[in-house]
């Protein structure tokens, strides 16, 4: 019996190599030990889900013709829909110990992401996030702040409990860039994201989803031990954490297919 449990144990240990989770997970980021924005609700039941869906959002606004905008009605219905059904938002923390851990969550849990800074991640987002209590992350292009979001407004919601993470420096697709570029700029992400918000930056967004192999083992190298793409499907234990799925969100997912999305991962392709 011994045996087997350490055979069993020798293969969970090969299987998280395998995955490429990094050994030393234990330590919360600074930034992730005092979600504020976010609840600090003890009473929340937690358990090890099936998988988790991490919906991706871009700009919230009227821009009707593009796919992946959504009107502001739209975004407020489904936070508000979130809140109503019991889901719970979860940080990137507490993703990357289930995917690499095998970490028990809160029960009902989706993580929110919203990709590329724009301006009204600060104005319409930000305070829907703040009046559910509920945990974000904005991946933000160094390179291009100042353009739509200031270091200001991001500050302001980095102390508010939002988790700022790194979308590269600019917006270039990485596997159209030589090993040395890539680095560079993911590189160069890190070095401002640690420059003007003091943090280890641990989550990274590949622009437009585009990533080689070389793109992941420059994001490990570089501290970064999740990164999401554009493929779509729900987050699993075990899943490689350098190419986790995100469901995309947009004005066609009205709120009979959000909840669909959140609750099944067999959902209806749009
Ligand atoms: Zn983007």
């Amino acid at each position: 019996m011994k045996r087997f449990i350490i055979v069993l144990g020798l293969m969970w240990g090969l299987m998280m190599l395998i995955a490429g989770c990094a050994a030393d997970t234990k330590e919360p980021a600074p930034e992730a030990a005092k979600p504020a924005a976010v609840k600090t609700e003890t009473t929340v039941a937690t358990a090890v889900p099936k998988g988790i869906p991490v919906l991706m959002y871009h700009k919230v606004g009227p821009d009707e013709d593009n796919d992946a905008v959504i009107r502001e009605d739209l975004f407020r219905a489904q936070m508000k829909l979130l809140h109503d059904k019991g889901f719970n938002p979860i940080t990137m923390e507490q993703l990357n110990d289930y995917v690499c851990n095998g970490k028990a969550v809160p029960v009902k849990p989706v993580v929110l992401t919203f990709d590329d800074g724009y301006a009204d991640t600060y104005s319409i987002v930000y305070p829907v996030l703040k009046e559910y209590g509920f945990a974000a992350t904005v991946f933000v292009n160094p390179g291009d702040v100042g353009t739509r979001l200031t270091w200001e407004q991001i500050k302001e919601m980095q102390k508010g409990g939002v988790t700022i993470a790194s979308h590269g420096y600019d917006h270039v697709r990485m596997n159209e860039l030589s090993k040395s570029e890539q680095l560079d700029n993911i590189v160069k992400a890190q070095k401002a994201l640690k420059d003007e918000l003091g943090i280890d930056n641990k989550w990274f967004c590949y622009p437009y989803g585009r990533q080689d192999d070389y793109t992941q083992k420059a994001a490990e190298d570089n501290g970064i031990l999740l990164a999401v793409t554009m493929n779509p499907g729900w987050v699993h234990h075990g899943d490689n954490p350098y190419a986790l799925q995100r469901i995309w969100i947009g004005n066609a997912v009205d709120l009979k297919h959000f909840e669909e999305r959140i609750t099944t991962e067999d959902y209806t392709d749009l």
